[in-house]
């Protein structure tokens, strides 16, 4: 049995409490530079995580995707990948 205790001071008595599924993008930072945002905020990526900014890489619950650890974790991985060969193609033609 699980007790909340409310604001107002009331007692409420559950045999489960699930969160609601749900975020809120924190992509002010974002707004300044005019990266695409949707409406709720979440910023557009390109499939490799590119956003509408020259060299702007996003992941996680910020991207317009489904809120999850392991759909975070994926999509730093292509990032990465991304980073990494775009500075690699830039070594070459310095
Ligand atoms: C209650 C709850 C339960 C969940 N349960 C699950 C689950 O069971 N399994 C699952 O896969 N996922 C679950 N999730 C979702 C999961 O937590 C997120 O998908 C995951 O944490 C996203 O990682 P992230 O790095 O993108 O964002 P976050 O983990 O939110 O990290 C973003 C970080 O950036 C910081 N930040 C934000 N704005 C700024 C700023 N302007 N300047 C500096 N720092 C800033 C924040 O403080 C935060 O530390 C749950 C989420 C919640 C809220």
């Amino acid at each position: 049995m699980v007790c909340l205790h409310t604001a107002e001071g009331q007692k409420l008595f559950f045999q489960t409490v699930y969160v609601e599924m749900g975020s809120e993008a924190r992509s002010d930072l974002l707004r300044p530079l005019g990266t695409k945002l949707n409406e709720l905020g979440c910023v557009l990526t390109d499939d490799h995580q590119h956003t509408s900014t020259d060299g702007l890489f996003a992941a996680g619950d910020v991207v317009r995707s489904l809120d999850q650890i392991s759909v975070a974790m994926g999509q730093a991985a292509i990032a990465a990948t991304a980073i990494h060969n775009r500075l690699r193609s830039s070594e070459t033609t310095v």
